[in-house]
């Protein structure tokens, strides 16, 4: 776990399994949560979760 001094937040460092980047995840987002209690577990930035929402909604009115 990490310090942002400018946003006074903690957060964890997350590879998206999507797009394969680095992200930061800040405390009280979804992906802190998960990272909090499983370090392990397949992380998805909030880019490609909208991505991936979007997508879902498309074809549910396909
Ligand atoms: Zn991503």
């Amino acid at each position: 776990m990490f310090y942002d001094e400018d946003k006074k937040m903690f957060y964890f460092t997350l590879t998206c399994y999507v797009c394969k980047k680095a992200y930061k995840a800040y405390e009280g987002s979804p992906s802190y949560q998960l990272a909090k209690k499983n370090r392990t577990k397949t992380y998805c930035c909030e880019d490609c979760n909208n991505k991936i929402r979007y997508e879902a909604i498309k074809n549910f009115f396909r």
